[in-house]
């Protein structure tokens, strides 16, 4: 497994982020609905800004099945995502585009990770993207799938004996800022 350390990480690498359970709270077998579900974890906003000079490009992508299941809309999830795009900006951080999936797991849509349709997506907006210079940072085994099928290095929030593992955002932000 190569390390952060062990790359010459600069701005020209992308960074990918997964949403729930890394930039704001995971709801446990539930969506987050709407505004008042949408809660940031501590120390993202500050990772997000520390990490906002370090690359180009910035991008989510999260899978909302949420929305093929009916309990919510396109529109509720828009309002959420205006509202995390506000607030980062407003703290110093940026992303630069976010992506999602609505589809149900049973699907298979292209766009649902581990499927790697989204980074696909993020490269036609964004030419100058490449994969093999990218960073997937997530919470669960789907993102870290979606990294790895398309030569990402893969950073998981959490326990993880495959990657390189950091307790959150904010301690990954701390590690890639001291190299
Ligand atoms: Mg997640």
């Amino acid at each position: 497994m190569k390390l952060l350390k062990d790359l010459n990480i600069d701005s020209t690498w992308t960074l990918f982020l997964d949403r729930d359970g890394v930039i704001n709270e995971k709801i446990e077998n539930d969506y987050v609905k709407s505004l008042s579900d949408f809660e940031f974890i501590e120390g993202s906003l500050e990772a997000l800004e520390m990490l906002e000079p370090m690359f180009d490009y910035i991008v989510v992508v999260t899978n909302q099945q949420g929305i093929g299941k009916g309990v919510m809309t396109e529109v509720d999830l828009l309002i959420i995502h205006q509202k995390l795009v506000i607030e980062v900006t407003e703290n110093g951080g940026r992303i630069d585009k976010i992506y999602h999936c609505p589809n149900l797991a049973a699907d298979n849509a292209p766009c649902r990770k581990p499927s790697t349709g989204m980074a696909f997506q993020a490269r036609e907006d964004f030419p100058e993207i490449d994969f093999t210079k990218s960073i997937m940072v997530g919470d669960s085994q789907s993102d870290m799938e979606f990294g790895d099928r398309l030569g990402m290095k893969c950073v998981k929030i959490g326990e993880d004996e495959h990657h390189e593992s950091f307790e959150s955002l904010f301690h990954f932000a701390h590690r890639i800022s001291i190299q």
